[in-house]
Formats: structure tokens, sequence, C-alpha cells
């Protein structure tokens, strides 16, 4: 059992092991991975740690006490809206991050539907199927019911299916600019005047998107209007911490108006501590990420991030004609900006992903379809070209024949038979002990991760799965003793 140390140790003894620790992290400064990380120059990171340990010690959660983040939020929501065709009735908040942002305007939405529709009973709202799941997780938290479309062989949201799934009891409906999984941006337009119609509210997730898109047509790439110009749309949310490479723990929040908003806020004035007011989720709020995104959006300025976008295109274009001249792979449907998903008819990517990482490469892994997830970035200018080649050889290497690799296939085989074979009381169970049998440990993936990946798509059962993650999540928490390392 490991306790609190009955010493403190020294600032050089502790800093040394973290640092030690950190070897085993993903190389994010070099470009090697294509998620999590979004940084900048380095510059830019120098000056994110001087705001924010400037203002580590403080407390967004009472403005009275700290002007200085009030001043800071509220400018930096100004600043953000100001990108997203706002007009000056438009208000919003900062919050942890895209995340608190959902959940926020998904209660929003639940909370204004229990004023404006009181008759409805159980709240719907509309996602289509690569809708950030943020989204399920508030409907669970709030109560809302999800009602999932599908969408086009382009990835956006089929308009039609969006259609039909209105009933009297929607309250929200979702788009995205643009989704995470492949980077399309949905029918926004189409979507939100059906919303207006119909009155009902309308959400733009552009976390990933808000502080890319305005700059990525300023460049002169065509994009179709997703923010508040469009009639319908009522809230938006963007993340800071993506490309406006803020600190970590910096998203906004966005509504059409402050009539809106209100069913945001909490109030309790009861408290023998006090009147308790609070606008997000969180009570207290890192003074640090406020100060930290602010800073970074006066030290970039417009220009700052027209120069850093210019240079992140440039990249996707090169490595979009660079992974669609490999044979066997291609990118899926048409990527509004730099998130972008290799895919491939004839391979397991899932085995491109391991060779991937075999040669220093972290990718994500999607589903439905298999795929490999790219968000660009600043860092990746460096390392384009030597990705490509290393894609090319992956992919080379997967085409050929792997005594490895066929065990790992024949065990995905086997999983399936099995299944088809086992009662689904017993399946259940063995799937409940599958996440030590396939080999996960802690957050770490065995080395080579596609039969894993096979296995759990040919599990039949959903719910088996979800008590898979259940279990390793469990074991995130708990720390690793000495006796674990050995083999
Ligand atoms: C990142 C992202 C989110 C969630 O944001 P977090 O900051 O990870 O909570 C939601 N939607 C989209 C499209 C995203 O890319």
């Amino acid at each position: 059992m490991i306790g609190l140390p009955s010493k403190g140790e020294s600032a050089e003894q502790i800093l040394d092991a973290m640092r030690a620790s950190q070897q085993q992290d993903v190389n994010w400064h070099d470009g090697r991975v294509w998620s999590l990380v979004f940084h900048a120059r380095d510059d830019v990171s120098e000056l994110l740690r001087e705001a924010y340990s400037l203002f580590l010690p403080t407390n967004g959660l009472n403005p009275t006490a700290f002007p200085s983040l009030q001043k800071f939020e509220a400018e930096v929501v100004a600043m953000t809206a100001s990108l997203l065709g706002a007009g000056e009735a438009v208000v919003g908040n900062m919050t942890s991050g895209g995340t608190e942002s959902i959940l926020m305007a998904v209660k929003t939405a639940r909370d204004w539907a229990r004023v404006q529709k009181p008759d409805i009973d159980t709240p719907e709202m509309i996602l289509p199927a690569t809708a950030h799941p943020a989204f399920e997780k508030a409907a669970e938290y709030f109560s809302v019911k999800t009602v999932h479309i599908p969408v086009q062989a382009d990835f956006r949201a089929n308009v039609d299916a969006a259609r039909a799934a209105v009933t009297p009891n929607t309250i929200l409906m979702v788009g995205s600019a643009p989704s995470y999984p492949q980077g399309v941006i949905d029918p926004i337009a189409e979507m939100a005047a059906m919303a207006r119609e119909r009155g009902f509210l309308f959400h733009v997730d552009a976390c990933v998107g808000g502080f890319m898109l305005p700059f990525v047509r300023r460049l002169g790439y065509p994009l179709p209007e997703f923010d508040f110009s469009v009639p319908g749309v009522t809230s938006i949310s963007v993340d800071l911490h993506k490309y406006a490479y803020a600190a970590k723990g910096a998203s906004v929040i966005l509504y059409r108006n402050k009539a809106l908003r209100r069913h945001q806020f909490f109030v309790y004035p009861n408290w023998p501590g006090g009147i308790y007011a609070s606008p997000t989720m969180t009570g207290t709020r890192p003074g640090g990420a406020i100060a930290a995104a602010w800073a970074v959006m006066h030290y970039l300025g417009a220009e700052g991030y027209l120069a850093i976008a210019d240079v992140v295109m440039k990249t996707v274009k090169k490595l979009r004609k660079g992974i669609n001249a490999i044979n066997g792979v291609y990118i899926l449907g048409d990527p509004a900006m730099s998130v972008l998903a290799i895919g491939s008819d004839s391979l397991n990517v899932y085995e491109i992903a391991d060779e991937l990482a075999a040669r220093g490469w972290h990718l994500d892994r999607q589903q439905f379809p298999p795929s490999l997830h790219l968000t660009v970035t600043y860092a990746h200018q460096q390392v384009v070209d030597q990705f490509l080649a290393d894609l090319a050889q992956s992919v080379t290497q997967v085409r050929r024949f792997d005594v490895n690799r066929l065990a790992g296939s024949l065990q995905v085989k086997l999983v399936q038979m099995t299944a088809k074979l086992l009662p689904p009381p017993l399946m259940s169970r063995l799937a409940a002990h599958a996440s030590s049998l396939v080999g996960f440990k802690g957050a770490h993936l065995p080395q080579r991760a596609a039969p894993v990946y096979g296995m759990m798509a040919a599990l039949p059962n959903r719910d088996d799965l979800n008590e898979m993650v259940m279990d390793l999540m469990d074991q995130w928490t708990q720390p690793e003793t000495p006796a674990d390392n050995e083999p």
C-alpha cells in the first residue's frame, strides 16, 4: 500500500523522479503524437507557463476577490465570440474544457425547455453518430434522452434523418464544426433551420474548430457557414486548449443571448456560508488557466493565429497528398480543416497503427469504420515527411505475411467462434475478465494492440465491452507497486 511519505523529500529529488516518469510519455514536443497535445511554439509555451504561474494560486470562483480574472474571462469570451459571427447579444463563460462546455449547453437546454415547454416529460436531444461522447455524458448526467441519427457516406450528418428524428419532445439538436472522428462539418445551416422552424435549440460543437475555422476561411479555403451568422444556432462550444493553443483547462461556451444563458447559472442564496453563485459546473476555477488563455490570445493576435493556421493547413495539404499516394490507405471523407482519419479497404488499420507505434508514432484508433486519427498542429510541420515515409513502410509491412499478426487474427477469430458457441451469460463472465486476459496493464496497451481491438469488435454484447472498460478504469486509479513491474 502506498501512503503519504512520512518525511518530505527535496524539491530536486522530486522533480528528478517526475522527469524520469515523464520519459515514458509520448514525445509531444517533436510532433510524434497526433492527438491530445496542441503545441504551437516554444515561445508560446514559455508565455503560458509564466502567465499560469503568475495566477497559480488565484480562484475564479469569486470575481470580487480577483477583478483581474473577471476582466480576463470577459475579454477572452468577447474575443472568442468576435471570431464566430456573434452580435452584441452573444454572451458566454469560460469552462475547464470542451466537455464542461457541452455539459453546460445540454443542461441549459434542459432547463430552458422546463420553462418554455413545460409539457415535455422526456426531453430529447438529436445527435449525429459522430457527435462527441460528451453529449452522451451530458444526457446521462442530466436525464436527457439521446436520439441518434446516422451520417452519410461523406460522414456529415444526414439531414433527412435529422428531420425524421424530430418529435414534440425535441429540445436540442447538435452539429459539429468539424466532427472529431473525420473532421467534416455537419450541414449546420439546414439543421439549424429545422430547429428554428420547430422551436428547439441548436448547438454547434466547435470545440476543435472554433479557433481554427475562422482563420482557415481567411486563408481562402472554402468553408460553409457554421457559427452565429447561421439563423437558428443558439449555442457554440469552443476549446481554447486546442487550436487557441492555451494551457489545458480552457474552453468557452457561448449563447445567442442572456436570457438563454440564465438557465446555465446556479445560485443558492440560503447557505450559512453566504450567497453562493456559480456560473458553470465547477466551484473553484483555476485562475491560471483563465490568465494563460488571455495571455496567448494577446500574444498571437489575429495575425499570429492566421500565420499558424497557414502552416498547419500547408502541413495538412502535404499529408493528404502523401497519404492518398500510398497504395492501400486513404483519407476518409473531405476534412474541412486539420482533423482527419486514415482508412483502408484492404488492410487492417489497427495493424498499421501497431507498426507506426513501433516507429515511435502515437495515433488514436477509431471504429465504425476502423481508422486512424490525426489532429494536425503546428508541431507536425517538422515531421510530416518522416511520418509519410514511416506510414508507407508500415503499410508495406502489414501487407507482408507475419506470424505474430496471424496469431493475433486467429485469436480474434477464436473469440468470434467462442461467442457463437457459448451461452451469453458465460460469455459475459468471460468478458468481465477479458481486460486481464487480453494483456491490459494499467493504462498501458500491450505492444501490439491490433488483436485487442479486433477482439473488442468481436464481442457480441456491447455491455460486455462496457464492463471490460470499467475494469480498466478501476485499474487506472490503482498505484503500481514495485511488485507489478516484476515479470
Ligand atoms: C475535444 C473535443 C471535445 C471535448 O473536449 P474536452 O476538452 O476533451 O473535454 C468535444 N467535441 C469535439 C469536437 C472535440 O474535438
